[in-house]
């Protein structure tokens, strides 16, 4: 009889799995939430309406459409039931030989609901399409009552300078230069203020001292403002709070600070440390 592979997640790592058991003596069940692997490293270009979000996003089934030994189920994954080899979704209950988990990561607001109600994070295309409504909104704004200090319309804000917080921003400030003058001819862009806020000393702190001084290099060329060593502690949709009890007012403010496993119950810690080892 096929033995039963279940692959939870259709991200870079449940995609790859799934594309190498193809045709092999498997029988193969992804589940993922999305009909549609997301290609993550250009949900940037989507965020600045640089790309269709279509062009990023590549539906499992047309993916496996040929292939025999695959099926695939829209579903958020509940919990799983090892002892009894069961996956308990929204869509049902499915049972398995061997289960791989591959549900990557969430946005992590570090428990501040203030952040997680009021910010925009970019873990999903869904997100990404939203930071594009929200600040193309903005402009049209801008565009009837000019960039205003006192509404927040003349700063973009983005927490977090990591490799997704510096891409963005770097994107925004050439969409500033090369492109939104030209859409909203109107509006005054040299008001537009693209801040990029960090914690630590540097952007990028975990790569090398050569990405941090030219990550930083560029960005500050590029006109981007950036703000090292200081902490947003809160943000109610218009006024950004810092630690030095600085405040940026602010309606577009994306949260790159950091990220958490989409963990799934069921599990116990050392039954996740097994599955890692394994
Ligand atoms: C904005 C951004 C830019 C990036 N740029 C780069 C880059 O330039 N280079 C690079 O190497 N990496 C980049 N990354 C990181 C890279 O995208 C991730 O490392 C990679 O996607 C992780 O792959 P994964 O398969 O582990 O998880 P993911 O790709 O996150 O896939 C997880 C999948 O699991 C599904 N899922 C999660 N929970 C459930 C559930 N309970 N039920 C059902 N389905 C579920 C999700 O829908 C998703 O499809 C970037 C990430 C982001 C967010």
């Amino acid at each position: 009889m096929q033995r039963k592979i279940i692959i939870i997640g259709g991200g870079f790592a449940g995609l790859e799995l799934a594309k190498k058991l193809r045709n092999t003596r498997f029988e193969v069940l992804l589940i993922d939430r999305q009909n549609h692997h997301q290609f993550q490293p250009l949900f940037y270009q989507v965020a600045t309406a640089a790309l269709e979000p279509s062009s990023i996003s590549f539906p499992f089934r047309k993916i496996f459409q040929k292939v025999k030994n695959f099926d695939f189920c829209l579903s958020e994954v509940l919990s799983i039931a090892p002892d009894t080899k069961q996956v308990f979704t929204d869509a049902g209950t499915f049972n398995y030989d061997f289960l791989v988990i591959a549900t990557g990561c969430k946005t992590n607001y570090f428990g501040n609901e203030s952040l997680s109600a009021n910010t925009f994070s970019m873990k999903t295309t869904q997100e990404a399409i939203e930071i594009r409504n929200s600040i193309l909104l903005s402009f049209e704004e801008a565009a009837v009552n000019g960039i205003d200090k006192q509404n927040g319309l003349n700063n973009i804000v983005i927490v977090g300078a990591g490799p997704t917080g510096v891409e963005l921003a770097g994107a925004f400030a050439e969409w500033k230069r090369h492109v939104l003058p030209r859409d909203y001819p109107k509006v005054n862009f040299k008001l537009l203020n693209i801040i990029l806020l960090e914690g630590s000393k540097n952007t990028l702190n975990a790569l090398s001292d050569q990405a941090k001084i030219a990550s930083r290099k560029y960005l500050e060329e590029s006109g981007v403002e950036v703000r090292t060593e200081v902490y947003v502690t809160s943000y109610n949709g218009y006024d950004v709070v810092l630690n030095n009890g600085e405040t940026i007012k602010s309606q577009n403010v994306i949260w790159a600070a950091g990220v958490t496993g989409n963990v799934i119950n069921g599990l116990k810690p050392k039954q996740w440390f097994e599955i890692v080892m394994w």
